[in-house]
């Protein structure tokens, strides 16, 4: 029943925003209440995972509505990060959803200011040449969701410092795989950085792989050797 913010209003988007909730749990991408997700409803309003919130007990009338204007409606408080979350589904017409996460390899670089460069191809799944961190400002406050804007520009994804992950995504589940894929990232490139001497790919080839992966995986995808041969397969020769 979408237009109504009344109890049982918009039931599958709060149902998969529950859903994609238990999954950070289930994944062990955020430990505890930390963490939140939020879900656009239309250009001027967002589904955001409660404040202080146990996943697993959560139902779809828990799930709040919050205006961009501030404004809020449910039964229970919008997450304490509900700034970025708007702020940032205010500036990307791109994001229908945002997750926010605490994982463990990804917070343990924020907390070293360092964001994620180059050291591996797939850094290029957040969009661009590296993985931003953004600076350090007490949760929840403005102050941080305006470093997370300028940290997310033109990426998909950033680090918190001394905090964690943010990841968004045309829709839940595609910010939720990216939130997984940063944690991966993270915790590879920590291992590299334990044995030493990593090396950075150039500017270049990032921008050559953030190119392939428009196509990548997609039927249309660009390689000038092959040539599609029919669905049936040939008799061997
Ligand atoms: P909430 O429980 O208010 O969503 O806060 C968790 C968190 O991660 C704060 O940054
Ligand atoms: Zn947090």
């Amino acid at each position: 029943m979408t237009g109504s913010t009344g109890p049982g209003a918009d039931v599958e988007i709060r149902e998969a925003l529950i859903a994609a909730c238990r999954d950070l749990t289930r994944r062990g991408l955020t430990p505890g209440t930390t963490g939140n997700i939020s879900v656009r409803r239309d250009e001027l309003s967002f589904f955001i995972s409660p404040t202080g919130t146990a996943y697993e007990a959560l139902e779809p009338n828990d799930i709040p509505l919050v205006h961009f204007d501030g404004r809020w409606f449910g039964r229970r408080r919008p997450s304490s990060e509900w700034r970025f979350h708007r702020d940032i589904l205010k500036a990307r017409s791109d994001a229908g959803a945002i997750v926010h996460t605490h994982s463990r390899h990804a917070t343990a670089l924020a907390c070293t200011g360092r964001g994620i460069p180059a050291f591996h191809y797939m850094v290029a799944v957040a969009g661009g040449v590296d993985i931003r961190c953004a600076s350090y400002h007490t949760f929840g406050s403005q102050e941080l969701s305006d470093a997370a804007v300028a940290a997310i520009a033109g990426r998909k994804a950033c680090l918190l410092a001394n905090h964690g992950v943010i990841a968004l995504g045309a829709d839940v589940s595609a910010a939720l795989t990216l939130a997984g894929e940063v944690e991966d990232l993270a915790a590879q490139y920590c291992a590299a950085l334990a044995i030493g001497n990593v090396q950075i790919l150039d500017e270049n080839e990032m921008h050559r792989v953030v190119e392939k992966f428009r196509t990548y995986g997609k039927p249309d995808a660009l390689d000038s050797a092959l040539t599609f041969g029919g669905a049936d397969l040939p008799g061997s020769v």
